[in-house]
């Protein structure tokens, strides 16, 4: 059992190092995963990730505190996204807001991974997207 472990372990590895050169694509879903990169960031990216990349302008940190918050099912996001009238299957949301204070903030919602995963996107993806949100991307996505 021990053995049988181990070897399972090692397997992983393996895949996972191919899988991350950049070389080839992961295939254990019949979707090409590979790192992809970016305005200068590079990530293990689903197939679908390029569409859903902001404009350069966009795609950098931003300038507050910005939390981000992981949803585990539909239901979750159907509350986080509210009230998007397609809240429950939005692949993420951003809400941007001021402090009392004046200081920008940023919450981030993205969709569970295994929803993810089948709609070929990673959340690294989907961050980037939220967070060119809460830089002032307006929602009808103009490049
Ligand atoms: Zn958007």
């Amino acid at each position: 059992m021990r053995a049988r472990y181990l070897i399972a372990f090692a397997f992983t590895l393996i895949v996972s190092g191919d899988s991350h050169s950049g070389e080839t694509c992961s295939d254990d879903d019949g979707l090409c995963w590979k790192q992809r990169c970016y305005n200068g960031t590079c990530w293990y990216a689903g197939p679908a990730d390029m569409v859903s990349m902001p404009p350069v302008r966009y795609d950098h940190e931003f300038a507050g505190m910005l939390i981000e918050t992981h949803a585990h099912s539909f239901q979750d996001m159907a509350s986080f996204c509210a009230p998007h009238p397609r809240a429950a299957t939005v692949l993420g949301c951003a809400h941007l807001y001021y402090t009392y204070d004046n200081k920008p903030r940023c919450n981030i919602y993205i969709a569970a991974d295994w929803y993810l995963k089948q709609v070929g996107r990673s959340s690294e993806a989907i961050r980037r997207h939220e967070r060119a949100h809460c830089n002032n991307w307006p929602a009808d996505h103009p490049q």
